[in-house]
């Protein structure tokens, strides 16, 4: 099977003034399609930087990011937002919806950015999902009116309109309760189960384990890979304690996850 996503040697140098951070420094990785592929690290480490490179939301400094048969790094600006509408879908932690637009015209938003859709379908399309999401009723609200777990819902629908190739998501739970988080973390796995690639940056164990492959980034690198599925494997796997003993922070939320199950 040919990859969905290659990425070789890429590295991301990020200048502020006399300030030069080396965010990423050499990551090559393969996603294929069907694929949910988690992505931990302590602060700093690089993950968004990762996620937003291969989104093409920014450029990277060397290597090489494949998704499908785009390059990224041979695209002007107008071919990447083309790109980005076409073929990925963003979740982020704080669901970054419009506010005076309602949850309808939020998911629908995208679609109607692409030239030549039919608004017919795209209003069957975002029914559907609405429905699928268990939000069919919010539609004419607005998002100030929701719950987090409901905003974080449309934010879904709105990633999954116009059926990208790849679904991005930077720590969607990080906002939410731990039963809304739990919610969209099903949610996930459903569309995953249903075919969708799924790339997910996550501090949480609990929504690691869902995936089916984990990666432990640390100062640009990738420094191990483990198989998803089992919290208790994830969260004492010794990248977990080298990284506590260098005194850096690791978010496990500790406070709700029960290490010693296992995620179903
Ligand atoms: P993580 O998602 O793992 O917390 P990031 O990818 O956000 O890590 O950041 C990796 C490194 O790059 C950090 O040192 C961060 O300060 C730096 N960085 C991220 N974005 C920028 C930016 N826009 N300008 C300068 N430095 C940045």
């Amino acid at each position: 099977m040919n990859p969905l996503v290659e990425i070789v040697d890429l590295e991301k140098v990020y200048h502020t003034g006399d300030v030069t951070c080396r965010a990423l420094r050499g990551i090559s990785l393969e996603i294929f399609p069907g694929d949910f592929v988690a992505v931990m690290g302590p602060s700093g480490s690089g993950k968004s930087t990762l996620l937003h490179l291969v989104g093409g939301l920014d450029h990277h400094s060397a290597g090489l990011v494949k998704v499908g048969e785009h390059t990224l790094h041979a695209m002007g600006e107008t071919a990447r937002a083309r790109f980005r509408r076409a073929h990925i879908g963003f979740i982020f932690q704080f669901f970054h919806l419009i506010d005076n637009l309602t949850v309808r015209a939020n998911v629908e938003l995208p679609a109607l950015l692409v030239a030549g859709r039919d608004r017919r379908a795209i209003r069957r399309r975002s029914g559907e999902l609405l429905e699928g999401l268990g939000i069919a009723d919010q539609a004419e609200k607005h998002p100030w009116e929701l719950s987090g777990g409901q905003q974080q819902r449309v934010a879904i629908a709105r990633a999954l309109i116009n059926r990208p190739t790849l679904l991005l998501a930077d720590e969607p739970t990080g906002n939410l309760d731990s039963a809304s988080g739990r919610e969209v973390l099903n949610i996930l796995c459903e569309f995953n189960q249903r075919g969708q690639t799924v790339l997910l940056v996550t501090h949480d164990v609990l929504a690691a384990a869902r995936a089916r492959r984990v990666l432990f980034l640390r100062d640009g690198r990738i420094v191990d890979c483990v198989p998803g599925g089992d919290v208790k494997h994830i969260s004492s796997h010794r990248w977990f304690s080298s990284t506590r003993s260098a005194g850096l922070e690791v978010d496990l939320l500790a406070s709700s996850c029960p290490y010693t199950s296992t995620v179903g």
